[in-house]
């Protein structure tokens, strides 16, 4: 391809809205124009970057027996309703009406669909494990779009949905999906971890999020570096802790002290002079009409998954200000544990063993305590990890601290069990002739968003360095002055040769100064560069280099296509 023809309208300038490197990137790199907020067009730098990945995730998707299909973008709005996720999904879906009044759904992800499919298509065990996927654009109304294609409102997913007769047989598949991720993030360059995550609104138990360590990840990940245990921060668990002071703690009276107005921890802590840490919050939430205090460090997070699995309920609701009032008798800011009434359940987190001296709610307005001991003043009904975990908390498994890192997830793969398929009665018939529900599992990619992850991945502050496994061109020749015959002569040869070669090349012929070709080579990133210059031509020879090394070697003009294919074939499975 010539770039005079290519569409490749590179900047100077970052674009002002830009806030990771990758969205910058890729914007400069004429790689992605907005359309709309968190809406773009894949430009043709991109695009040949999507249909490389999208082939490497078909080679090993095909490989381990999955089939692709591709089902609608536009769903009917009944097929929601069966699951409930029409109201459950809220504003997150974008929803469109057709000239009928009839309401439909832009697919953010489709088990709905797909599950329709296959209990009108699949009856026997004999036609069982089957595994489907797609590669599509998918909706969500994202409430912050933000980060390029990383979040975007519309955006390219790898969609994949496995229908297995028992949970056995599932858990084999969900592992050989496991096993196809990896080695698709292998051949794209990333380098990433799987790690347990929460279910979220999808449901099911088991789950695994593929997150690329990036610093400027949206997620947390915490890992110990001892026994290799790694999960999603809203996910991460951390050991038991005993409630022991540290040796010479001199307790304090409980005082009561003025706090007009200050409700949050932070303006109490301003007020009186002291750190987050030495504060309790204390937060009331109705669990199958039982409310329930929940005692927490000033500087921590409750974390609602773990509070609901610990109460076995699905969903753990704040209590309302209502309820607050009439339960403390003070307004809300003010709640503390040491005089909660009789039958609320006080649960403290970990977070809090060990601290005395701790400030908390008076249940008086405009009241709170200081001095307060655990054991002393308030005996919970019991210790539990119910905090979000952070870096240096006690690993669940060793008891190590466990470190935190940011992290892309690009991937989140999920056993369901028979959610879906009980909800919408998707049976098949076993060996006996019963119908028995599916066991299913689902498994999405973001396309787009690993493109994203592998700029964050591979870049310098010139601009892109692509894994040649992903790169829209392996090669791009430039011709530095484009006026003498001699240097394009030679540079259109070595573009034709590069061709025969099925060498992927981008030949620069615009009639632009070499600084400039050399800084937009340097942003878009393609892995091996061919200059072509007047002395050089002179002298029978050329420059190669690759884009991670910048150190040139000088190659006769005949020699270029073959040294070329010898370094780029076999980096294309991912090498590089
Ligand atoms: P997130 O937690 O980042 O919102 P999610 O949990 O909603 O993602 P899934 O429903 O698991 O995402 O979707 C599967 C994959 O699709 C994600 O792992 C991610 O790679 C990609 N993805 C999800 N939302 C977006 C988005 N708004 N823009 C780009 N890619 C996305
Ligand atoms: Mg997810």
């Amino acid at each position: 391809m010539r770039w005079s023809r290519a569409l490749i309208p590179t900047l100077k300038e970052d674009p002002a809205d830009a806030e990771v490197v990758s969205h910058r990137l890729m914007v400069r790199a004429g790689l992605l124009r907005p359309a709309a907020r968190g809406v773009y067009t894949y430009l043709p730098l991109l695009l040949r970057s999507i249909l490389k990945v999208s082939q490497i995730i078909r080679e090993e998707l095909d490989r381990m027996g999955a089939v692709e299909l591709l089902p609608p973008i536009l769903h009917p709005a009944e097929l929601w309703k069966e699951t409930g996720r029409w109201d459950l999904y809220g504003p997150l879906l974008m929803r469109v009406t057709d000239r009928h009044e009839r309401g439909y759904a832009l697919g953010p992800t489709h088990e709905e669909i797909v599950t329709d499919l296959i209990r009108r298509e699949v009856r026997s065990y004999r036609q069982l494990p089957l595994s489907v996927y797609q590669i599509q654009t998918k909706f969500r109304d994202e409430i912050r779009p933000r980060f390029g294609v990383m979040r975007a409102r519309e955006f390219l997913m790898k969609d994949a949905y496995s229908f297995d007769p028992d949970e056995v047989s599932m858990a084999n598949t969900y592992q050989k999906f496991h096993d196809a991720y990896c080695a698709i993030f292998d051949r794209c360059g990333l380098a990433y971890r799987a790690v347990e995550a929460e279910a979220g609104e999808i449901g099911g138990t088991v789950n695994h999020e593929f997150m690329v360590l990036a610093g400027t990840g949206e997620s947390a990940v915490l890992s110990c570096g001892a026994c290799g245990y790694a999960a999603a921060s809203e996910r991460a668990e951390s050991a038991p802790r005993e409630h022991q002071l540290p040796d010479g703690h001199q307790p304090k009276p409980l005082e009561v002290v003025d706090t007009p107005g200050q409700t949050t921890v932070d303006e109490v802590a301003q007020l009186l002079g002291k750190p987050a840490e030495a504060f309790v919050k204390t937060l009331l939430f109705e669990a199958d009409d039982n409310t329930v205090a929940v005692l927490v460090r000033g500087d921590r997070e409750i974390n609602e998954a773990k509070l609901g699995r610990l109460l076995a309920v699905e969903r753990v609701e704040m209590a309302t200000p209502e309820r607050v009032v009439k339960v403390t008798g003070a307004e809300v800011g003010f709640a503390g544990p040491h005089t909660l009434p009789d039958g609320i359940r006080i649960i403290a987190d970990y977070s809090l063993a060990g601290r005395g001296d701790l400030v908390a709610g008076a249940n008086q307005t405009d009241r709170h305590v200081t001095g307060l001991e655990i054991g002393r003043d308030v005996e919970p009904h019991e210790w539990a990890d119910v905090s979000v975990a952070i870096d240096g908390d006690p690993c669940p498994q060793c008891g190590q601290p466990l470190k935190e890192t940011r992290g892309i997830e690009v991937g989140h793969i999920f056993q369901l069990g028979t959610k879906y398929s009980v909800a919408m009665g998707a049976t098949f018939l076993d060996e006996s002739g019963s119908p028995v529900p599916f066991e299913m599992g689902c498994y999405g990619l973001g396309v787009t968003r690993v493109i994203a992850a592998a700029i964050e991945q591979n870049h310098d502050d010139r601009g892109i360095i692509w894994p040649v496994a992903i790169a829209p061109y392996e090669v791009e020749v430039i011709p530095l002055n484009m006026d003498s015959e001699a240097v394009v002569k030679t540079a259109e040869q070595i573009y034709e040769a590069c061709q025969a070669a099925h060498l992927e090349t981008l030949l620069d012929d615009r009639p632009d100064r070499a600084g400039s070709k050399f800084a937009d080579a340097d942003l878009i990133g393609i892995p091996w560069r061919v200059v072509v210059g007047d002395r050089g031509v002179e002298e029978g020879v050329v420059e190669v280099a690759s884009r991670r090394e910048a150190e040139p070697v000088t190659v006769a003009p005949n020699e270029v296509a073959n040294h070329l294919r010898e370094r780029i074939e076999p980096a294309r499975h991912g090498s590089d």
